[in-house]
């Protein structure tokens, strides 16, 4: 997605190799015409299947994840990482290790929220190692609904995210793709292929 690509490479700042902080326009300060479009984007890719409900984490997600379930025209729930007191309903609980803040957190999501009817869209703003992600399945496999794919905003793919989602059967989508963050530079997927052909 170009204009996202754009984005990074204008207002992304490089933390490490392995972190990238886009606080300008994802998850601090939000673009909401970037948003629109990002919206836009997942709605297409997902059009096609019967998506009942978008699944996604506090609080970097959310952004993203109502601008696609505007236009998926579903619903959006998104897992807490502390239980609030309004949470007295059963809830589907899983432990995700956080990449940013090296912890393990507990996610939740009230049991009225998902049920096994329920088709879902997993979107969440980074994909690195894929614990995110699979604490969102988890909760999904508790409700009995089912998972079309996981909807990624930036994919780091030096990081084993992807090959572990797609090796446990899902489908992941992501919107960019990070080959390297080397030399305070960022690289994607699309400039190395484009320099093969
Ligand atoms: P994973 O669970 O795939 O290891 O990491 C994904 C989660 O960690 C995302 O929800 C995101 O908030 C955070 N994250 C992972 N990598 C980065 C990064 O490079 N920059 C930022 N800002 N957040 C990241």
């Amino acid at each position: 997605m170009e204009q996202l690509k754009q984005a990074i490479k204008t207002k992304g700042v490089v933390l490490s190799d392995g972190v990238l902080k886009v606080d300008a326009f994802l998850n601090h300060g939000i673009d909401p015409v970037l948003m629109d479009e990002i919206g836009k984007e997942f709605a297409a890719r997902f059009s096609q299947d019967n998506i009942t409900k978008i699944l996604t984490i506090e609080s970097s997600g959310i952004a993203p994840s109502l601008m696609a379930a505007l236009y998926l025209k579903c619903p959006l729930v998104f897992a807490r990482k502390q239980k609030s007191l309004t949470m007295n309903a059963e809830v589907y609980t899983a432990n995700v290790y956080s990449f940013t803040k090296e912890t393990h957190q507990a996610i939740s999501v009230t049991s009225d929220k998902l049920n096994k009817e329920d088709r879902v869209l997993i979107i969440d703003d980074f994909l690195a190692n894929g614990q995110a992600a699979l604490g969102l399945a988890s909760i999904c496999q508790d409700a009995g609904a089912s998972i079309a794919g996981i909807g990624i905003v930036i994919e780091k793919s030096f990081q084993p995210g992807r090959t572990l989602l797609t090796g446990a059967g899902l489908r992941v989508e992501s919107l960019a793709r990070i080959e390297s963050l080397s030399n305070h530079a960022v690289t994607f997927v699309d400039d190395i292929l484009s320099e093969v052909q």
